[in-house]
């Protein structure tokens, strides 16, 4: 058996068997790591002893009959959720060698349920980018096709999970950087309801839009990771105080009666036709097994959507990226005369060229005498769009559409051209932008590169989001096929 295909809950329960030890487990995933991580680069770090020291007490543990369903678990975090003693980078110049003191909510969380931490995710700088062609270190490859991009800004965590280098994988999203690389890895990606998870130790790209959520092999394991991180944390004050269901409960293959909601700003002009294909199979899917579908949906302010997004997101960066001025932490130019000259000579060399790009746009509307015709219009356009999810949601259980309007892209192919690298997110940031929870799902194949099914639910409505998936995933089984990549060995 090659323990390193294993999802959460088969090793889960191999492990409170004890047929298996979370060392064997973990040694598993280690040599996977070693053998395929140099084809596709999707870690930054691997902290290989830490892991197996980490294992060896999740064995004890669960000798001592203490195991819950994490324990003795291998996972892998985006380089963006803060590691006590563990680098941090964020991907960028400006924190390559920045050793954060403390943990994020949701990693103390994990540790404090046993799990094992193999190593930190590659992603676009700062989270800024849907290809991870924007990391200042090295290039994440698709594992399908190593010619086209893993997807971003979780394409890192995404292409651990795809290729057995974990179990599972944390992500962050703040326009689709969990559910795209999800869809374009073939793997299950959820971005929880605004406030869900707590995002204290999640280094801020956007605030009013950054969600921290998991990436896994199955939705079932997905609902395993949401019990854990999940919940109102005191050092985020954006947390929701809301009682935690549990979210194993959802996962029963019934969907019947459920209505469900296609709308039709989602399938934007210049979609590839192999994807809309794919996704109306899976809607007539979702009809067979009984849901009540209405193909006629409509949330027309969709179509600002990607608009307001590159104005409030670039927004919020200019301000929240604003402390890496070379003084309290991170690089900091050592040449500089005075101190303007440091400041600039370190966000000069920190930063990366999307970055800039991003702080150059956020710092322009949010100037005086542009605020009110680019911020403040951003917002309004927000309101319209929240507006449109909420009354979808009296008429829809849930929401239907693709996760991203073609399959993969070639490296490469949209560096010159940032417009149509902002476009692959067309489908994803609404959600963010709502502040709703939504879900990727694999769903199909075309030309041998991954199609991804999205599925939006109302704010809080995971359980709803994740008992349509567990379905459709039941139905279907997209989400056992395996890149090639992955089975090579040494
Ligand atoms: N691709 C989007 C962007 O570059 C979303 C990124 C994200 O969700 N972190 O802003």
């Amino acid at each position: 058996m090659d323990l390193c295909r294993l999802t959460i809950h088969e090793a889960a329960d191999l492990l409170k068997k004890r047929e298996v030890s979370s060392v064997e487990l973990t040694e598993a995933v280690l040599h996977q790591v070693e053998a395929v991580d140099g084809k596709v680069n999707a870690l930054v770090t691997v902290t290989a002893d830490l892991a197996l020291d980490q294992a060896r007490r999740a064995d004890e543990r669960i000798k001592r009959g203490d195991a819950t369903p994490l324990t003795g678990i291998p996972g892998v975090l985006k380089d963006n959720l803060c590691t006590r003693g563990i680098r941090t980078t964020c991907s960028s110049r400006m924190l390559a060698d920045f050793v954060p003191p403390y943990n994020a909510t949701v990693v103390e969380k994990l540790l404090g349920q046993g799990m094992v931490i193999i190593g930190k995710a590659n992603l676009d700088e700062f989270a800024m980018g849907s290809s991870n062609e924007h990391s200042a270190f090295f290039l994440t490859r698709n594992p399908w096709n190593t010619d086209c991009v893993a997807g971003g800004s979780s394409g890192g965590p995404a292409v651990a999970v795809a290729t057995d280098e974990t179990l599972f994988a944390l992500g962050s999203d703040t326009g689709g950087s969990i559910r795209l690389p999800a869809s374009f890895c073939n793997v299950v990606g959820l971005k929880p309801t605004y406030g869900r998870v707590s995002r204290y130790g999640l280094v801020a790209f956007a605030s009013s839009l950054d969600q921290i959520g998991p990436l896994t092999k199955d939705v079932t394991d997905a609902a395993t990771v949401m019990n854990v991180i999940a919940g109102h944390d005191e050092r985020d004050s954006t947390s929701l105080p809301h009682p935690l269901p549990d979210y194993s409960s959802s996962l029963v293959p019934d969907i019947k009666g459920m209505r469900i909601g296609v709308p039709r700003e989602f399938f934007v002009a210049g979609m590839q036709q192999g994807v809309v294909d794919q996704i109306n199979a899976a809607i007539a899917l979702l009809e067979g097994l009984g849901a009540v579908i209405d193909r006629d949906a409509s949330l027309p302010s969709i179509r600002y959507g990607l608009a307001a997004y590159y104005i409030i997101g670039p927004c919020e960066a200019s301000a929240n990226l604003a402390r890496y001025d070379g003084v309290k932490y991170g690089y900091s130019a050592p040449d500089a005369d005075s101190m303007w000259d440091a400041m600039e000579k370190t966000k000069e060399r920190g930063f990366g060229a999307e970055v800039k790009r991003r702080l150059m746009l956020g710092t322009y509307a949010l100037s005086a005498g542009y605020y009110d015709a680019y911020y403040l219009k951003a917002l309004k356009v927000r309101t319209l769009i929240r507006q449109e999810f909420e009354g979808a949601f009296d008429k829809y259980d849930a929401l239907v559409t693709p996760t991203s309007p073609t399959v993969p892209f070639k490296i490469g192919e949209r560096l010159d051209d940032p417009v149509q690298m902002y476009l692959a997110d067309v489908c994803t940031l609404p959600v963010n932008i709502a502040g709703v929870p939504a879900i990727s799902v694999p769903a199909g194949f075309v030309d041998g590169l991954p199609v991804g099914l999205q599925l939006i639910g109302k704010p809080l409505g995971e359980e709803t989001l994740l008992r349509i998936a567990f379905t459709y995933e039941q139905a279907t089984g997209w989400h056992r096929k395996k890149p090639a990549v992955a089975s090579i060995s040494i």
